[in-house]
């Protein structure tokens, strides 16, 4: 259920990067539902087929635009491009990002890099040229982080990494770019079900078990009370929130959910449950 009302973004430009599927999607379609034209860039446009479709059939408008996060030259270009079609860009969510279980001392140099490229390089690739549109405007970024980034948890160290970094990021650029008008936020989503998280982060049914088994609340997250938070900070609604990480998680990042407080043992009830 969303706290905004339906034209919240009307006459508004929000670009999401990755915005065709899972979260992105989600995020993508609100926007555009709440008035804004939503500019959806990722390295496939075959990934913003349903976000067209949606934009045709519900009446917002949607540019789609391939673009690799990682390549710093073409960020310039795109954001320059759609700046002048657009006339300005009000909104960025930097929600594209890459991930994969994988133990440390398994994980290749390049595919740390890899991941620390898309999802911390390619934030700040983002954030650099949106903020230089937004310099004479203000506007508002939205970042998506993980509750790791505080935490940690193994087999994500490269995407920890990557997150951590979007949090210091996050804090600093909201603090840099105050005084331009620039609001700079985060959330942080526990585990959520989208179409790539489950084949990636929790491949088998064990896995699945075990992590839900870490969330007090007993259940995975959805990309659409993800997408609310997102789209809250995102509006004008919270003009004195900046630099905030809002974490969202089912209480998975608070240490022993299971304890049973009367005697102190760990209550397995859920992981042995189906
Ligand atoms: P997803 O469906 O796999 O979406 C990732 C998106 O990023 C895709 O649309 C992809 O599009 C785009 N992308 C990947 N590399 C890119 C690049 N180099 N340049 C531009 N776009 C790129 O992911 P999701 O599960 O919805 O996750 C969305 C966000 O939530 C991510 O930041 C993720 O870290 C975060 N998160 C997810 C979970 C979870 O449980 N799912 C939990 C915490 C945080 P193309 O393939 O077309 O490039």
């Amino acid at each position: 259920m969303s706290l905004l009302n339906d034209d919240t973004f009307k006459n508004q430009t929000a670009i999401v990067t990755g915005g065709g599927t899972g979260l992105g999607l989600a995020v993508s379609s609100r926007l555009g539902r709440m008035g804004a034209t939503v500019v959806c860039v990722s390295r496939n446009t075959g990934h913003h087929t349903e976000l067209l479709a949606r934009g045709e059939q519900e009446g917002f408008p949607v540019v789609s635009r391939a673009l690799d996060v990682r390549d710093a030259r073409a960020v310039k270009t795109v954001v320059r491009e759609i700046r002048d079609t657009c006339g300005g860009i009000d909104v960025l969510v930097n929600n594209a990002a890459g991930n994969f279980i994988r133990p440390a001392m398994m994980l290749a140099p390049r595919a740390f890099a890899s991941v620390i490229d898309i999802a911390l390089n390619g934030v700040f690739y983002m954030s650099r040229e949106v903020g230089r549109v937004m310099r004479d405007t203000g506007g508002r970024i939205v970042n998506i982080s993980a509750p790791y980034a505080a935490t940690g948890k193994p087999g994500v160290v490269h995407s920890a990494c990557a997150k951590a970094g979007v949090e210091a990021m996050t804090k600093t650029l909201a603090s840099e770019w105050a005084g331009y008008g620039i609001r700079v936020n985060a959330v942080s989503p526990g585990p959520f079900v989208s179409a790539g998280a489950a084949d990636r982060l929790w491949p088998s049914k064990e896995m699945e078990k075990a992590i839900l088994g870490q969330i007090p609340l007993g259940r995975f997250g959805t990309t659409g009370e993800v997408a609310d938070l997102v789209c809250l900070l995102a509006s004008n609604d919270v003009p004195w929130m900046t630099g905030t990480i809002l974490l969202a998680d089912g209480g998975w990042s608070l240490p022993d959910p299971m304890m049973n407080p009367e005697d102190g043992r760990i209550d397995r009830r859920r992981q042995s449950s189906d």
